[in-house]
């Protein structure tokens, strides 16, 4: 008895070994990743102070047209994402599906697994959307509830992490998602940097209405450190002369 259990023991660790070398050998295989050089923001950023949805309601479908492409976006969710998305030329042609979930994770942005692991799918990023919030004091930051030009602040949030991934090899991209979960100190940082990138692509104005909206929620969350407080936002944004022209 003693030596069957044993013998599927040594068997279940052969097999968990194949797979992870598997695994790693396609994460190391891809190669559809680019250079770091074409990831910049444009020469040409217009911030506006505040969005106005009818108004962006009547260029929904130039929006469309321009920055639609291969992306999948719940209707209620539509216009905001594509105005973040005009902030993001770089992310045109990118796939990115916006799903809606039940997860409470706020938002989050990610990759979806299988396109992440076979190197002949082409990578399709994911940008998760909490709809249900199970803690009481936090329910106000879900999408639903922020007014809409936090929503783009906070899409335009998403997008910056989506942005990251673009020149970062599949195998970096799972090393990451390890220390994501496992360092804090990892958190704070990959956040930090994406709000600076928003700031920097142009939705300074938009970060600093999602942040008034919702850091003190943040803090009492025990997030205060992985987001900007509003004054922060505010300095970092006077760096840009494109901010000053406002
Ligand atoms: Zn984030």
């Amino acid at each position: 008895m003693l030596k069957k259990i044993k013998k599927l023991l040594l068997l279940g660790i052969k097999i968990l070994s194949s797979l992870v070398a598997i695994v790693f050998l396609l994460l190391i295989s891809d190669t559809e990743y680019i250079n770091s050089s074409l990831v910049v923001p444009p020469t040409d950023i217009a911030p506006v102070h505040s969005f106005n949805k009818s108004e962006d309601s009547l260029r929904y479908d130039f929006l469309l047209e321009r920055f639609g492409e291969n992306k999948v976006i719940p209707e209620d969710f539509k216009l905001q994402a594509l105005v973040a998305l005009s902030y993001y030329p770089v992310l045109k042609e990118t796939p990115i599906e916006f799903v809606l979930t039940d997860a409470d994770a706020s938002l989050t942005s990610s990759i979806n697994p299988a396109t992440l692991i076979f190197p002949w799918m082409k990578k399709t990023y994911v940008i998760y959307i909490d709809t249900l919030k199970t803690i009481g004091f936090t329910s106000p930051t879900l999408l639903k509830n922020l007014p809409y030009n936090a929503q783009i602040g906070v899409l335009g949030h998403e997008l910056a992490h989506t942005v990251s991934y673009l020149d970062k090899s599949a195998i970096e991209l799972a090393w990451s998602g390890i220390l994501y979960v496992s360092s804090e100190q990892y958190v704070v940082n990959f956040e930090n940097e994406t709000e600076k990138r928003t700031i920097q692509y142009g939705l300074g104005y938009q970060l600093l209405s999602w942040s008034e909206f919702q850091y003190n929620i943040k803090l009492q969350e025990g997030k205060g450190a992985y987001y900007f407080a509003p004054e922060k936002i505010k300095t970092l944004m006077g760096k840009y002369l494109f901010y000053q022209k406002q």
